[in-house]
């Protein structure tokens, strides 16, 4: 199929047997405020389809807050009014007309908890974001599709003869893979990720990174980090964001993570970088 068809099939319900289709997600010159609290200044950044994009920067510069932007998730938490554009593919997720779902349903996110349904089955965990999609699907497309993202997520090896176990009943690390599995669920085009190891174990958080090295060709993947090393791990690009003394949050630099490391063009990107606040 041509891209055109692929993204109407992504759309129709359905869509979540069809094949992936990452999309290029561009924030343009977003500001924000809470209140008179301005926390985000003209944030403008590419992130590419089928890239893995890292959002590096000290805590309270905005990151999280940016990432629910990015999805429109911050319609949910908090009273953020917010100016500037998001481009999925080309298309404002903002525009007048597009419902909040239509972001959602493309645009999934992962948390810093685990946040699985304790009591219910593996298995309904996975196919929970169908129902709170509106997919429809059959019986044996729903166990194609709960061995398909488990598989992916690298959880299925060790689930997959206890799926009516409950979700709660798993390790932290498998937890949050079974969140990765239930995002996949309803083939978003673009994961976001909030710092989704930072509650985990070292083999824990491995695990997580190769889910993400298998994933780029399935969906795009901005991840935010405190962890340098996973950023230089598993980032194509890195954008470091900073919110100087009252000063909103705001991006000082952004390029090849590579460069980002070893040959950064501002001096708090290194200091950063090197760990020195
Ligand atoms: P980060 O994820 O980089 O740590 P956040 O996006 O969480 O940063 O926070 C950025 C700024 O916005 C901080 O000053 C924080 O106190 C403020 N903030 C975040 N969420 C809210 C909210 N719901 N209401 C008011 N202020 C908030
Ligand atoms: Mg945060």
């Amino acid at each position: 199929p041509t891209r055109k068809m692929k993204a109407v099939q992504a759309e129709r319900p359905g869509g979540a047997i069809a094949g992936s289709n990452p999309a290029t997600l561009e924030a343009d010159s977003i500001s924000a405020w809470f209140g008179d609290h301005k926390v985000l200044e003209g944030v403008s950044l590419t992130m590419p389809a089928r890239k893995v994009t890292a959002l590096i920067g000290p805590s309270g510069c905005g990151k999280s807050t940016f990432l629910r932007i990015l999805n429109r998730m911050h319609e949910l938490v908090g009273s953020a009014s917010l100016s500037g554009r998001v481009l999925l593919d080309g298309e404002d997720i903002y525009d007048r007309g597009r419902r909040i779902t239509h972001a959602r349903r493309q645009i999934g996110m992962v948390f810093q908890k685990p946040n699985p349904f304790p009591a219910m089955s593996i298995y309904d965990n996975v196919t929970a974001g169908l129902k709170m999609s509106g997919i429809k699907a059959g019986r044996e497309d729903k166990d194609r599709l709960v061995e398909e993202c488990l598989m992916k997520a690298g959880l299925w090896k060790e689930v997959r003869d206890r799926l009516r176990q409950p979700g709660g009943a798993l390790s932290g690390g498998q937890q949050q893979r079974l969140c990765i599995a239930r995002s996949l669920a309803v083939r978003p085009r673009v994961l976001l990720m909030d710092e989704p190891c930072s509650a985990l174990d070292p083999t824990s958080t491995r695990r997580i990174e190769e889910t993400i090295h298998e994933l780029t060709d399935e969906v795009t993947i901005v991840i935010v980090t405190h962890n340098m090393q996973q950023a230089a791990r598993v980032s194509n690009q890195c954008a470091f964001f900073l919110a100087e003394q009252g000063t909103p949050g705001a991006i000082v630099e952004h390029g090849a993570t590579d460069a980002m490391f070893n040959n950064p063009q501002d001096p708090r990107t290194t200091d950063y970088v090197n760990g020195r606040f």
